[in-house]
């Protein structure tokens, strides 16, 4: 199911003041998007320290509130647009001793309530109004008069019309205009992290091993860079793909492409992939078993030097072949330009 405008009732947000937590990516976009929609300014409040995120919120003429505690003892509605890894801490301490009865939680992922992580009092609503776009496309879209895809979802309903006043949100951000997705934060969290864990990695490893193959087969480290990516048609058959269709694009190729792309693909036994990629969505994500061992390093992460795991892993990924190639051919591009 979608949801378009007509679906979906503004006048249910008149009398409710808006906190937004956090004004990084998405809480910009969608604090200014709501505010364009009609939301009087002074139902609005931006929640965040005193810093840069707080400064750009007050030259746009929004109302920054650096006690947390009290924005969100105010809020009829609140959003969380902070760090996903940051929010547990934020909400579980300072906001739920102070949260009123029937306020509705906004979040735009997925994550923390699929896994249980924000603990939120019956009472109150949990909804999902997740973008599929960056924050600045969220503004630059609604600023055009266009919508952007959207998942929305009602994961609590605490005061009877959760669904409602979701709609109106999405409506309000402008998601509806392209029509709002119906989801559920099981969904948007198994596509996401299953794109995260399973896709992209595997994307990764084909690129490195043929990568590899080709380098053997004496392919010099510049031809096989621009013709892999630097040229950036990868990104070029996947925009051809959303316009074209998945498998119409191929249509743009040559003959000789078309030809072996298909009967290349066709070929392959895919039941060894189908095995490995249904093992890591169900016992690796969708049993909480990344989620734990995340919770456990989440901590690590703000470390400095190797002692971050994030570090410690790119470190071993400058190992691979390509990464190193890469380097080498960028290192070239560099001092060509500093002889030009
Ligand atoms: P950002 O990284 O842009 O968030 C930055 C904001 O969070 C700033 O206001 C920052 O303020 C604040 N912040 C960061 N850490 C803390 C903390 N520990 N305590 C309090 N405030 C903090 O986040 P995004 O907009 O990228 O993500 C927000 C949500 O939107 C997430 O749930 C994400 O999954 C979701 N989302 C993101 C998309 C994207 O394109 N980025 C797309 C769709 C959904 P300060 O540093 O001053 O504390």
């Amino acid at each position: 199911d979608s949801y378009y405008d007509a679906d979906a009732d503004t006048g249910l947000l008149a009398d409710k003041t808006i906190t937004f937590i956090g004004f990084g990516n998405q809480g910009s976009a969608q604090a200014e998007n709501i505010r364009d929609s009609g939301v009087a300014n002074d139902r609005i409040i931006i929640a965040n320290r005193d810093d840069r995120y707080a400064d750009e919120a007050k030259s746009k003429g929004f109302n920054v509130e650096p006690d947390f505690s009290k924005a969100a003892s105010l809020a009829d509605i609140i959003f969380l647009l902070i760090p996903d890894q940051a929010q547990p801490r934020l909400f579980n301490e300072i906001i739920v001793p102070v949260l009123r009865k029937n306020a509705t939680i906004v979040v735009a992922s997925g994550y923390n309530v699929f896994f249980g992580l924000l603990k939120v009092p019956p009472s109150n609503n949990v909804v999902m109004v997740a973008p599929r776009m960056m924050g600045s496309s969220v503004r630059s879209l609604y600023q055009k008069g266009r919508g952007f895809p959207c998942f929305v979802s009602t994961e609590q309903d605490g005061t009877g019309d959760a669904h409602a006043i979701a709609l109106a949100i999405s409506k309000a951000i402008g998601a509806t205009k392209a029509g709002a997705i119906e989801s559920s934060v099981r969904e948007e969290t198994a596509m996401d992290l299953f794109a995260e864990q399973a896709l992209w990695p595997n994307i990764i490893a084909l690129f490195r091993e043929g990568f590899s193959v080709l380098k053997d087969a004496g392919c010099s480290d510049e031809a096989l860079c621009y013709e892999m990516w630097m040229s950036k048609e990868p990104a070029e058959i996947f925009e051809a793909a959303a316009d074209d269709g998945f498998v119409q694009q191929l249509k743009r190729h040559s003959v000789v492409s078309q030809y072996g792309q298909l009967s290349g693909a066709l070929a392959l036994d895919g039941t060894g992939i189908r095995e490995h990629f249904r093992n890591i969505l169900h016992n690796q994500i969708l049993n909480g078993k990344f989620c734990e061992k995340f919770s456990q390093i989440e901590g690590e992460l703000e470390l400095e030097g190797s002692a971050n795991p994030l570090n410690q892993l790119y470190s071993r990924s400058k190992e691979m072949e390509l990464v190193k190639a890469e380097a080498r051919v960028r290192e070239r591009l560099a001092q060509l330009r500093r002889d030009a």
